[in-house]
């Protein structure tokens, strides 16, 4: 069965929104998704009907609010496959699940240990290692990619060794689309020893992921790039890691029993979530779960590829395009270059035509000055963007491309 897009993006409110009486054409969907109907019900719903706070209250509406938000966790757990709902930590997103992990990795880390990234991170997984890299005096040891924006494998498993604490590299590119080969760089670390952090937030909406199947001990990720709300993300740990792993915040939730001086700290997953947690974005996101998880799968990636295809046919023939990311697996992202513009001025002008892109560094700056570039334009695609979208896209281009030359 192929995806039925028309209905699908009936239930996108925002993308009947038009910008100087042109339709909107969303290709920003890598920075976030748009939110269906059911996320923003369930968003309305909470706050209309059982808004309370969880876990402390000894009223009806608390108790209500506490039942939703848990079981928003056991729909997380569920929708990643991870063993046990404990192992699913609310956060406010990608950024702050990764800043726990190497929080918690800058108490473990000596002189002469190792982390390992890769050459084409987001700064959330780049930031994050180097600073707990600085404070320590471990070694931040960085892997190269291809020119198509492929990870050197080969590379990679030559860099372990039994110094590697931590390996941490994205599922998919934010700027190159690249998706990486999780499993098999997750088996190699593991015979090491080290232990394995996927950034997630562009892999969580492209594909299915299975925490065990995986291997990994960290698979971090945000509620908006799956079509849930902004400001609740999920940090997923295997449940012998995290029941070590050193608390971050403190304050109420997180404690078992405090006296002036001194705290034990509660169980899983209360120790690492201190004071009142985002309990809307929790319920928004597992709208967005349940959302997302009824859709045909295969129908999805069908359509996701097709709009790729169709993309990458219409580069070819676009003279002067530049693509920054040719990898063989790759997500619905487009980076490119045109001869003699530069990318703010193509946003710019596609945006005067009510098509949304993203410019710049891609937050990804090393990878940008080792690829020799200012930045790039990006268009990404997700599940409700048409055929047509991607053809008035490059349509749109043309025109940049006339009025810029
Ligand atoms: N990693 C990657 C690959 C990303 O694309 C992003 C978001 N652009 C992040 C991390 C950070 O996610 P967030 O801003 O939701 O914390």
């Amino acid at each position: 069965m192929s995806l039925d897009v028309t209905a699908l993006r009936q239930q996108f409110p925002i993308l009947k929104t038009q910008i100087d009486g042109k339709p909107l054409v969303y290709l920003d969907n890598a920075a976030t998704t748009q939110k269906p109907q059911a996320v923003i019900d369930a968003l309305v719903e909470f706050y209309t009907t059982c808004n309370a706070n969880v876990h402390r209250g000894s009223h009806y509406l608390s108790d209500e609010a506490t039942r939703r938000y848990e079981k928003a966790r056991t729909t997380v757990a569920s929708f990643i496959h991870a063993n046990a709902k404990e192992e699913v930590i609310w956060t406010s997103g990608t950024t702050e699940s990764l800043n726990i992990i190497a929080h918690g990795l800058a108490q473990q880390l000596q002189p002469g240990d190792e982390v390992l990234i890769t050459e084409m991170e987001h700064h959330a997984n780049l930031v994050t290692w180097q600073q707990a890299c600085i404070k320590t005096g471990a070694k931040l040891v960085v892997i190269p990619i291809n020119e198509a924006g492929e990870l050197e494998v080969a590379r990679f498993e030559a860099a372990l060794n039994t110094q590697t604490r931590l390996v941490a590299f994205p599922h998919v590119s934010n700027a190159l689309g690249t998706i990486n080969p999780i499993n098999e760089l997750t088996a190699m670390a593991k015979k090491v020893g080290a232990l394995v952090s996927i950034d997630g937030a562009q892999g969580i909406a492209h594909g299915g992921v299975d925490v065990q199947a995986i291997g990994c001990d960290f698979y971090s990720f945000s509620g908006h790039k799956l079509f849930g709300p902004t400001g609740i993300g999920c940090l997923w740990g295997r449940q012998q890691v995290l029941e070590d792993w050193p608390v971050w915040q403190t304050g109420g939730e997180m404690i078992a029993d405090v006296e002036y001086q001194n705290t034990t700290f509660g169980a899983l997953p209360n120790r690492l979530e201190a004071g009142t947690p985002n309990i809307a974005g929790a319920i928004g996101m597992a709208a967005a779960i349940d959302w997302f998880a009824a859709l045909d799968q295969h129908a999805i990636q069908t359509h996701e590829k097709a709009l790729l295809a169709r993309a990458n046919e219409l580069a070819a023939d676009m003279p002067g395009m530049r693509l920054i990311g040719t990898a063989k697996h790759k997500v619905g992202i487009m980076s490119f270059l045109l001869d003699g513009t530069h990318p703010a001025d193509i946003g710019f002008i596609l945006d005067r035509q009510g098509i949304a892109i993203r410019t710049g560094d891609n937050c990804a700056q090393p990878l940008m000055k080792r690829l020799k570039i200012p930045g790039t334009a990006r268009a990404s695609f997700s599940i409700y963007n048409t055929i047509e979208e991607v053809e008035a896209f490059f349509n749109a281009l043309k025109k940049a491309q006339t009025m810029l030359a």
